[in-house]
């Protein structure tokens, strides 16, 4: 499908970046994207968003420094300055989009209050479905991180069409700082929601044993809500024995055949595994799988490796595993020495992470109101000012 991301703030502006690294290695033209912040700095830092799609916005409350972690002021500035944002959009060109998606870090300020308010704007003005990713903080980045984080998530839920968590906490490995982490993370998300976002486009390597078209992938997001994403890659695929067409072909058939035989039922169990692996390892955001509402099956890889017989079976696999029946899925041929699986599990009703981030956002708030009327209180002891 053709995306337009819209980078905002650091987290979404690099993540974007890299998006577009992609499609330029790939040689593709499926991704388009612009990064919007109040930062000048990380703006400045990013390689592959030509410089006139990267967009500072609150200049003149910010002067280019950002906003820090106060996300009401950037849920304002982004309202402020909203035609200049969709403006970029536009002049970049959104005939042909299928989808918007915007991807932010929800725990900070800028991509965290802005990202609503766009995604509204974008509902209003165009067809096109519009998505989210947004990412999680750790909660070792303090309890304001988590604060911010479960105010933008409230708030996007309910103005973007369905949106992807990717939880860093997750993600990040044990004694590893969230800091460190970052390139390894954003290298996961764009895996994996690369394969999401290209299905359904024609590439060098022909067209699929089953064919994914964008509807599909649009038509499993409908439910809205928060979705997760599985994926799982092959061991390094073999190249197949050429067709012995020498001194030895006659003797060569039967064998041949029966190799072939094998070789089918092989690919459709690989499949299966593969798919498998994807759906019961590590999520985008963790979570209990079988409450999810709908699936999605991707298998990308080389032709040869592609099977309609083993996409049929994993969709009926994941359909007995979510609460949901519908499940669609498909594949498409890549020039690669892997095969890559991607299971989008849509509209999850429970996830822990998500509950204990709205409870950690509850007391937070409980404390910001207590200390305030402390605050409030403490020269409440009959002193007079010296004036009014
Ligand atoms: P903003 O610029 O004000 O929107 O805020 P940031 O994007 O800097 O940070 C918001 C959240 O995103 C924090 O929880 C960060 O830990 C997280 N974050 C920042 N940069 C990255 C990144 O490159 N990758 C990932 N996965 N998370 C990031």
């Amino acid at each position: 499908m053709r995306v337009f991301f819209i980078g905002f703030g650091q987290a979404g502006g690099k993540i974007v970046d890299m998006f577009i690294g992609q499609d330029k290695r790939m040689q593709t033209q499926n991704f388009r994207g612009i990064a919007v912040n109040t930062a000048r700095t990380d703006l400045m830092g990013l390689k592959n968003i030509e410089l006139k799609d990267r967009l500072l916005i609150g200049q003149t409350v910010v002067k280019g420094h950002g906003v820090g972690t106060d996300n009401v002021t950037g849920a304002r500035v982004t309202a402020d300055e909203i035609d200049a944002i969709i403006n970029a959009i536009d002049s970049r060109g959104t005939h042909d989009v299928d989808a918007f998606v915007i991807i932010a870090g929800l725990g900070g300020g800028t991509g965290s209050g802005g990202s609503p308010v766009l995604a509204r704007h974008l509902k209003r003005i165009y067809r096109e479905p519009v998505y989210a990713i947004g990412i999680l903080p750790a909660p070792e980045e303090g309890r304001l991180y988590s604060y911010n984080a479960a105010r933008s998530l409230s708030t996007l839920v309910n103005e973007a069409d369905n949106t992807f968590i990717f939880d860093n906490s997750a993600w990040k490995n044990e004694g590893e700082s969230v800091k460190d982490a970052y390139n390894r993370l954003n290298d996961e998300i764009v895996r994996r929601f690369g394969v999401l976002f290209r299905a359904g486009e024609v590439g060098k390597a022909g067209v699929g044993e089953m064919v994914v078209d964008s509807s599909e992938v649009i038509n499993t997001l409908r439910g809205g809500g928060i979705s997760t994403v599985g994926y799982a890659i092959s061991e390094k695929v073999s190249p197949r024995t050429k067709q012995n067409q020498g001194l030895f072909s006659g003797l060569m058939r039967k064998k041949e055949k029966t190799e072939e035989v094998l070789t089918g039922e092989d690919k459709s169990a690989k499949i299966i595994a593969l798919v498998r692996r994807a759906m019961l390892g590590r999520l985008t955001l963790p979570c209990d799988y079988s409450t999810a509402e709908r699936g999605l099956v991707l298998l990308a890889g080389p032709p040869d490796e592609m099977d309609r017989k083993g996409v049929e079976k994993s969709k009926s696999w994941v359909e007995e595993n979510i609460a949901g029946v519908e499940v669609r899925g498909g594949d498409y041929p890549v020039q690669s020495d892997y095969v890559a699986a991607v299971v989008v599990l849509a509209t999850i009703g429970d996830a822990p992470r998500i509950t204990d981030l709205l409870e950690i956002a509850k007391a937070t708030k409980e404390d910001v109101i207590k200390s305030k009327e402390k605050r409030s209180t403490m020269f409440d002891d009959g002193i007079e000012p010296l004036f009014e």
